[in-house]
């Protein structure tokens, strides 16, 4: 049927399709690099999908904004002076905490009793000068059917300044918080179970964006379809294993292929 409904596509559909083609790549197609990859649109089947649901950082806008290299030093900076540490021996303890406690904030939490707003207010006091409005992707938000909703690992208050300066802050219904997460960060699954519970909403009908590959295995382990959009940095992942369902190297331009594909559903 969708063979069908390609043929009688015009040339501005074929245009499309070969834009996304350069921007997504069904996951089959990254390991099976021998064969001629197909139509991406083929294999996005989400007429299923009423949740549209993203991470923020890095996923909303693109790696190369970097806006974590400047939190990553207001985290630095913030350890040392709390824990009186050079910023080097800070930097040792902040990966301890990392590892250990899947963010530094849960390890000062845990060991230190660190008020949690009082950090997550000072590291998130950053330039947004790097990330651009996207007036493509507000766009495509807007064309998506259903609702929006975000959930992040950092603040409301970040989420709000990013979405605000990316000028699509009115699309989403929630942005769901490190502390609406009752501190416990992704991929902890506790605050997906969460946010599902208090936003009411189903997996199956919930599709999921993230850039780190590991917040992807709760959600796909919970039934949500799982889009990874890479990273470029090592605790981005390698986009491997059966949680990843989908790869967005773009994701606007994935968006764009996901309503292209439901208009003629
Ligand atoms: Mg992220």
């Amino acid at each position: 049927m969708f063979q069908s409904r390609l043929k009688n596509a015009g040339f501005s559909r074929y245009l499309a399709l070969t834009l996304i083609w350069t921007t997504y790549i069904p996951m089959e197609n990254q390991k099976k690099s021998q064969s001629p990859p197909v139509s991406s649109t083929e294999s996005l089947e989400l007429d299923h999908i009423n949740v549209w649901l993203f991470d923020l950082d890095n996923t909303l806008y693109p790696a190369h904004c970097n806006l974590f290299a400047q939190i990553d030093r207001r985290i630095n900076e913030y350890v040392a002076q709390f824990l009186d540490l050079n910023l080097e021996n800070a930097r040792v303890q902040q990966k301890l905490y990392f590892k250990e406690h899947g963010t530094t904030l849960r390890g000062l939490m845990l060991e230190h009793n660190v008020d949690p707003h009082h950090y997550m207010d000072y590291v998130h006091d950053i330039d947004l000068a790097p990330v651009d409005p996207s007036p493509d992707l507000s766009a495509v938000l807007h064309q998506l059917p259903g609702r929006k909703l975000i959930f992040t690992n950092g603040s409301t208050k970040h989420a709000e300044n990013v979405t605000g300066k990316l000028g699509i802050e009115h699309h989403f219904e929630a942005i769901f918080d490190i502390a609406a997460s009752d501190f416990l960060p992704k991929p902890d699954t506790l605050p997906y179970q969460k946010l599902m519970l208090e936003h009411d909403f189903d997996a199956v009908e919930t599709i999921f964006f993230d850039d780190m590959d590991r917040n992807l295995e709760p959600a796909a382990a919970l039934g949500m379809t799982t889009v990874w959009v890479p990273g470029h940095a090592d605790w981005s992942g390698d986009g491997e294993g059966d949680h990843v369902h989908h790869i967005a190297e773009d994701v606007t331009a994935f968006l764009q292929a996901a309503v292209a594909g439901l208009k003629t559903a």
